[in-house]
């Protein structure tokens, strides 16, 4: 979906750290789309009422290995932060146990706060100011139960925020979307898709509901006008930034993606509509600047080759099931395998066998139009109308 909507980079709040083997294979899942990604690593999902609300469980530890044997490349595609709970959804004491962890192993840190009635009594942010915990390398979501004195603070010691404006519109109870509180802050915020079963994973449609909910407020239609007036507000270029150099601010890798600048990864396709269409696509990809072949996918920290197969289709790495492809049927109705370089065929161009060849399989439209066409009479002269052409029988 996010590939879809044309997202270069995910951050992954991931709290289904259920066992090592969940970890793995959502980190291998990143790997495996090509996406680049942050793997925020969180708190299992088995018992919502254990690990949330007052837990005292600190942060799983399983996190270390992370670190050490998985994701230990900051300059990787795929590298690692901490989502941790903080003493809204743990304790004071836990909280800072946590910190001292993901300070400990290098990580940034991300904490769901502000939310609702419960965040309003926590004031989070203001516990983690009290007690010295505040400091730049974390990103706090939601903050919408904040009060303004915490969003001061959260912008004086360099931290960032992030306002999920789609959940925080649909979702009873969480609070309004923060973003003109913020700016008035002094907080350029990100933005957060949040949770994908409730909203769109499209970062256009959150951001559509962002910028919507400030002008329904400015227009007086979204309840009590009591706080925007006054406030800043922003647009769609602002709407731009935040999705793009913030949200790279609030992951840390804003050094290499979020922008437009020399030397970062460009994330950007130009195409020149005066000149022929490029042919061979793959020879006309450009990476850092410099055209690129595209030989060899890389997989892994280390790149090389994609891990072999395992006994039972199961993939090395992260252990991913691989998805069963199917193959085309011989007529016995056995699997057949896939077909070889030099293996014949029958061309219904030509009318006879011809030898197979992987490139044939790349056609244009116009000549796949043709080839179907021609496919439909050979069928047609073996007194088999139909098999190819729907609605010719
Ligand atoms: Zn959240």
């Amino acid at each position: 979906m996010s590939l879809d909507a044309g997202v270069t980079t995910v951050r992954d709040e991931s709290h289904i750290s259920n066992s090592p083997a969940h970890s793995d294979a959502a980190i291998a899942a990143h790997w495996e789309s090509g996406i680049r990604a942050v793997f925020d690593h969180g708190w299992p999902s088995t018992n919502a009422e254990e690990w949330q609300f007052g837990s005292v469980h600190t942060h799983p530890d399983d996190i270390r290995r992370i670190r050490d044997e998985v994701l230990s490349d900051d300059s990787a595609r795929v590298t690692l932060n901490a989502m941790l709970r903080g003493p809204e959804l743990s304790t004071l004491h836990v909280a800072e146990q946590d910190i001292r962890l993901a300070r400990d192993l290098g990580l940034r840190i991300s904490m769901h706060v502000g939310l609702g009635e419960w965040g309003a009594q926590q004031q989070a942010v203001r516990q983690l100011a009290d007690t010295g915990l505040l400091a730049s390398d974390m990103t706090f979501i939601h903050l919408c139960t904040s009060t303004d004195d915490e969003l001061r603070m959260v912008a004086a010691h360099g931290a960032t925020a992030s306002v999920a404006g789609a959940l925080e519109a649909f979702m009873p109870g969480l609070g309004h979307p923060t973003t003109n509180r913020l700016l008035a802050a002094g907080i350029r915020p990100s933005l957060s898709v949040d949770t994908e079963t409730i909203v769109s994973g499209d970062m256009f449609g959150v951001m559509r509901a962002t910028l919507a909910y400030q002008q329904l407020v400015l227009a007086g239609a979204a309840g009590p006008m009591g706080r925007l007036p006054g406030l800043p507000t922003f647009d769609a270029a602002d709407l731009l930034s935040f999705a793009a150099i913030e949200g790279a601010r609030a992951a840390g890798i804003d050094d290499r993606t979020g922008s437009l600048t020399p030397g970062k990864d460009a994330d950007l396709i130009m195409i020149r509509l005066d000149l022929p269409p490029a042919g061979d696509t793959r020879r006309r990809v450009h990476r850092g600047g410099r055209p690129r072949r595209q030989r060899r996918r890389r997989y892994g920290p280390q790149g090389g080759r994609r891990p072999q197969a395992r006994r039972g289709g199961l993939r090395g790495g992260g252990g991913l099931p691989r998805p069963a492809v199917p193959r085309r049927r011989s007529a016995a109705s056995g699997v057949s395998p896939p077909r070889q370089r030099g293996e014949l065929v029958d061309d219904p161009l030509r009318g006879g066998p011809r030898p197979h060849r992987l490139s044939d399989q790349v056609r244009t439209w116009p000549r796949l139009t043709s080839t179907l066409a021609a496919a439909c009479s050979w069928w047609e002269r073996r007194g088999r109308p139909g098999a190819y052409c729907c609605g010719r029988a």
